[in-house]
């Protein structure tokens, strides 16, 4: 009886598993055809300043019209495109198309940063320079208004491969992130090593700041270290006015969340920026 519920069980978890393998399978399937069938389309969020109260920057995040599924999120395809390798064509598309908004925006002098996710493998590919240097060329971007973003445990995954890029990226002028700052296997030595121009505090210390002390503690301390290091620093995941009273009482320089906005198509991001403007 015994070995019969447990025979049971082990099926389960297998069909389960083959399941889940199978969906997986599927999502690898068209996602090596969702760039030619122009499925991907870039979201913006606006970015914060909470001294002058302006918005300064969007963080391009990436969005899926799945034939099928309809919209997919990047949690649901991420990892797999990292996996399989094709995050290298996909981030080089993300890369492009930032990069081509970025141009626009700046022609119509709306003076914005754009931020843009970088996963490890990406990263590290061999000609990420190469490419972004074509990109602020051929745009005639202001290097200084693109802003790479990686984690810190992807950026430690090769430090001596890290240094040199960010040194490169840093001459060019192109701004460095680190994402989810406070979460990875964090080493402070990095911060000295590596040109850093921006720290985002996970959302993670931001959502505990009314109930925990320790989030404040460490959110304030983190405060205190990118302006003794001079690095800019953005809040992540905002959602309410005391979070936001919070950071600014403590002068973070910027902030991110949906106290402000969710991540809008590129003509929503513009109807966004022309109201709270025209409120200021
Ligand atoms: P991330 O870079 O840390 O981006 C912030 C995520 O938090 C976004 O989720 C955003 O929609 C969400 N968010 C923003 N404000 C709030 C808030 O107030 N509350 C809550 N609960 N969430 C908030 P999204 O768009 O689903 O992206 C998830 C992650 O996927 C990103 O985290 C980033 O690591 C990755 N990602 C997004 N776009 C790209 C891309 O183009 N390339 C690569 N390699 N990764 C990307
Ligand atoms: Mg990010
Ligand atoms: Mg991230
Ligand atoms: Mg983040």
């Amino acid at each position: 009886y015994a070995k019969n519920r447990q025979g049971n069980a082990i099926q389960l978890f297998n069909s389960a598993l083959l399941n889940a393998f199978k969906e997986d399978a599927q999502i690898e399937r068209d996602l090596a055809l969702a760039i030619k069938g122009r499925q991907f389309e870039l979201y913006y969020q606006p970015l914060k300043d909470l001294a002058t109260q302006s918005y300064i920057g969007a963080e391009a995040l990436l969005r899926w019209h799945h034939p099928k599924k309809g919209v997919l999120y990047p949690g649901a395809f991420i990892d797999i495109a990292e996996q399989t390798g094709l995050i290298n064509d996909i981030g080089s598309w993300v890369l492009e198309a930032a990069c081509k908004q970025l141009n626009l925006w700046q022609r119509h002098q709306i003076d914005i940063s754009m931020h843009v996710n970088v996963s490890a493998r990406q990263f590290f590919s061999s000609n990420l320079f190469e490419q972004v240097w074509e990109l602020v060329t051929r745009y005639r971007l202001k290097p200084n208004s693109l802003i790479l973003e990686i984690t810190e445990t992807e950026l430690m995954e090769d430090i001596r491969s890290a240094t040199n890029l960010c040194h490169e990226l840093a001459a060019l002028g192109v701004g460095l992130a680190i994402d989810d700052f406070g979460t990875g296997y964090s080493s402070m030595r990095y911060l000295k090593q590596f040109p850093i121009s921006k720290l985002k505090i996970d959302r993670s210390f931001i959502s505990d700041l009314s109930v925990s002390r320790e989030s404040r503690e460490i959110v304030s301390a983190i405060i205190a270290m990118a302006s003794a290091l001079n690095i800019s620093l953005t809040a992540e995941g905002v959602e309410t006015k005391e979070q936001e009273q919070f950071l600014a009482k403590h002068l973070c320089h910027q902030a991110q969340g949906f106290l402000y906005s969710p991540a809008l198509r590129v003509s929503e991001f513009g109807q966004f920026l022309q109201k709270s403007s025209a409120i200021h």
